[in-house]
């Protein structure tokens, strides 16, 4: 990553194989204050994210090597990029090309060709959706570490490896440590409002935490509270 560069703007992942549009999408965006980050086929795109871990992806659709569509399934198939913000640049005027991309996980699509005023005011209203998230920085909780931008867990100097629901809980306990949420308000805040899953599917999850997390001999961190709920905490009972 280049130094001297301010943090603060947004870096974007340019993927688009017509080198002339990716040289004029570089020279706009940086002139309105993003950082810009190219690839030109699938495979490489895929390479980029996970390298310099762009806040948002405008992803061609017709790529050599691998398309955008499989690209942005597999951004949403790995934990770490889950939630990365895609726009789908495509060059068909077909509706359902374009319903497919957003089936395929893509947040939003511009058909080609755009005005940059308006991807411009796509990508910020994503940018502001996507910040709206707790910001990306570092947790820790007595001996557990998570680096949410590397999506890292540690406990001491061991990793833990969770799957991408047992992450999402630990991040939100650990950014109320301490407090008891009952399954219900767990659900609403892990899986989302609008998620029907039983509430004993929060215990399944919660047994998977304690069990990668709680290692031989180490504190159980999550207390459970009867007919309340769960809590992060090193206190017993
Ligand atoms: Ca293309």
């Amino acid at each position: 990553m280049p130094d001297g560069v301010s943090p603060l703007k947004p870096l974007v992942l340019v993927v688009e194989d017509e080198a002339a549009l990716a040289t004029m999408l570089r020279y706009n965006l940086e002139k309105q204050g993003f950082r810009v980050e190219e690839a030109s086929d699938g495979q490489e795109a895929l390479t980029r994210i996970a390298e310099v871990q762009p806040d948002l992806v405008l992803l061609d659709w017709m790529l050599p090597v691998m398309s955008g569509i499989e690209v942005c399934r597999q951004i949403r198939r790995r934990p770490a990029t889950r939630d990365l913000p895609v726009i789908m640049v495509t060059a068909r005027t077909d509706d359902q090309d374009a319903v497919r991309g957003l089936n395929t996980g893509a947040d939003d699509y511009v058909t080609k060709p755009f005005s940059l005023e308006g991807l411009l005011a796509r990508m910020r209203a994503l940018l502001r959706r996507s910040s709206a998230v707790p910001a990306k920085g570092r947790l820790m909780f007595h001996d557990i570490a998570m680096d949410l931008a590397a999506h890292r867990v540690q406990r001491n100097t061991r990793p833990v490896h969770l799957g991408p629901t047992e992450f999402r809980l630990l991040e939100f306990l650990m950014q109320h440590p301490r407090r008891v949420f009952s399954r219900e308000e767990l659900l609403d805040a892990v899986w989302g409002p609008d998620i029907h899953v039983e509430p004993r599917t929060v215990d399944v999850h919660i047994r998977r935490l304690r069990k990668s997390i709680n290692g031989e001999g180490e504190l159980d961190v999550v207390r459970t509270v009867r007919a309340a709920g769960y809590a992060l905490d090193t206190e017993p009972v």
